[in-house]
């Protein structure tokens, strides 16, 4: 996705004139309950805290940069999505914003499904525990041999996203003695991200069957035919990072209408509906996400409303959440390597992570937020940039933030809500390891996916 067709709206730094920035905030120690995981706190000392321990003892004990994750803060979340949705919809966290073995324990346990997107994805959630049925398989170019796992291992759904991928899938489980559940992805050409949304007739991306031109319904039609099928429904997802209902309120109208379309054609009425994932979080203090409870019922009134004038029954209902799940829960640590005032413009703060920890910034223009963390201070504000330590001068953590004006080298930094898309998305750019998440709770900490050693990369290099 280009730099431009993302994240946009009247707050991104892209349109605000050259030299303005917000002013600074009014106590640069507080820590704003919207950006920081449930547990984090200061202590007594001033110094960060999460799950009832200081983040100078966790650097000490697991090194910076790390990821810090909130385990009690997830499973609220996990906990708070699927209540919201009760029983009549199924909720699947969205694997790729940050998969672990822990995590997909977590998750069983607090009753969510799980979307997978690769054989890697699978791999995990299976070797974790997950039980198949409660497993979704997405991807626009899923391999035959992906495919063939999923379906041996008796996966609750794959998401057919060409019509290539109905044939191969059909075929598969035909050779295979089985029917497969199976979602048709369609774009219904809305294309939504923050605060606002784009609907339009036709969608230019790679994901799903187009409902324009009778794709969709065409897709359909060939599906049904096929007796390694069982069609249970129609997907849709129409972006990330949204804060506005009415982008889904669109895409509901015209998924049913294509459900609509179905029963007149075939007499069939597809019991399931999947509006995807792509909720908001806070990033920073600007950003006011909604309550799981709030989307439960608004996404269930607009699909209940849009079946009942279709005098359809109502189908079951499922939605996606990953940023909004993980997204909150985690922290990244940083150390400070060096402060680098340059006058009239900013100060380069330097860590010891960056683009290959977040590439988000880099990739999204991304906002982020960040806090001194290791200990308070009264000094004056002092815009920032905070900047990795890799060869690239894009390599940018937080664009724009307020630190203290006495920060130095060795002082500990937080960035707020790297739970998702950040070690998923993490690389070894410049030979850098990868840094570990440590999940904490109750005052212990333990790591669930270690950080990478230098031994790790040299055994992938053959010589
Ligand atoms: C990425 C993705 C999600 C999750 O998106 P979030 O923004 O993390 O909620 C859900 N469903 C599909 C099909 C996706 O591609």
């Amino acid at each position: 996705m280009s730099r431009s067709a993302h994240p946009a709206g009247p707050r991104h730094a892209d349109v605000l004139p050259e030299g303005h920035y917000s002013a600074p905030p009014t106590d640069l120690n507080a820590l704003d309950s919207k950006v920081w995981a449930e547990t984090v706190t200061r202590d007594t000392d001033g110094v960060l805290t999460v799950g009832g321990i200081d983040v100078r003892r966790l650097a000490e004990e697991f090194g910076t940069p790390a990821y810090f994750l909130d385990e009690d803060d997830f499973r609220a979340r996990a906990r708070s999505w699927r209540t919201a949705f009760g029983d009549d919809a199924d909720v699947f966290y969205a694997g790729k914003a940050f998969l672990s073995r822990a995590v997909v324990r977590w998750l069983h346990e607090e009753g969510l499904n799980l979307d997978v997107c690769s054989g890697g994805e699978l791999a995990t959630a299976l070797s974790a525990g997950m039980p198949a049925e409660r497993i979704a398989f997405h991807g626009n170019n899923k391999s035959t041999d992906e495919i063939r796992r999923a379906v041996e291992a008796g996966v609750g759904r794959i998401v057919l996203d060409s019509f290539q991928e109905i044939v191969r899938v059909a075929h598969i489980a035909q050779e295979l003695g089985t029917r497969q559940r199976v979602q048709i992805r369609i774009t219904v050409g809305v294309e939504a991200h923050t605060h606002e949304f784009i609907a339009t007739a036709h969608e230019d991306q790679k994901f799903g069957i187009p409902l324009a031109g009778g794709q969709a319904a065409e897709a359909v039609r060939r599906a049904l035919t096929l007796d390694g099928l069982e069609l249970i429904g129609i997907h849709s997802h129409i972006g990330s990072q949204i804060f506005d209902m009415s982008g889904f309120e669109v895409a509901a109208h015209r998924v049913v209408g294509l459900l609509r379309d179905i029963r007149d054609e075939h007499g069939v009425e597809l019991p399931e509906i999947d509006l995807g994932g792509g909720l908001g979080i806070a990033y920073t203090s600007d950003d006011d996400p909604r309550e799981p409870h709030e989307i439960a019922k608004a996404l269930t009134e607009i699909v209940t409303r849009e079946c009942d004038a279709a005098r359809l029954a109502t189908p079951r209902i499922s939605v996606e959440p990953g940023r909004a799940i993980v997204g909150p829960t985690a922290f990244t640590l940083y150390e400070v390597g060096t402060v680098k005032p340059l006058d009239g413009l900013r100060t380069y703060v330097s860590v010891d992570g960056g683009m290959s920890d977040n590439i988000r910034t880099a990739l999204y223009d991304a906002e982020y937020s960040v806090a001194l963390a290791s200990r308070v201070s009264e000094a004056e504000p002092m815009l920032c940039r905070v900047v990795g330590k890799h060869c690239e001068s894009g390599d940018i953590v937080v664009k724009d933030a307020f630190l203290p004006g006495d920060l130095a080298p060795g002082d500990l930094i937080a960035v707020p809500a790297t739970g998702a898309y950040c070690r998923s998305m993490a690389s070894n750019y410049n030979h850098v390891v990868r840094p570990p998440v440590v999940a904490v709770r109750d005052g212990e900490a333990r790591v669930i996916v270690r950080r990478e050693t230098e031994e790790d990369l040299l055994r992938l290099d053959v010589g």
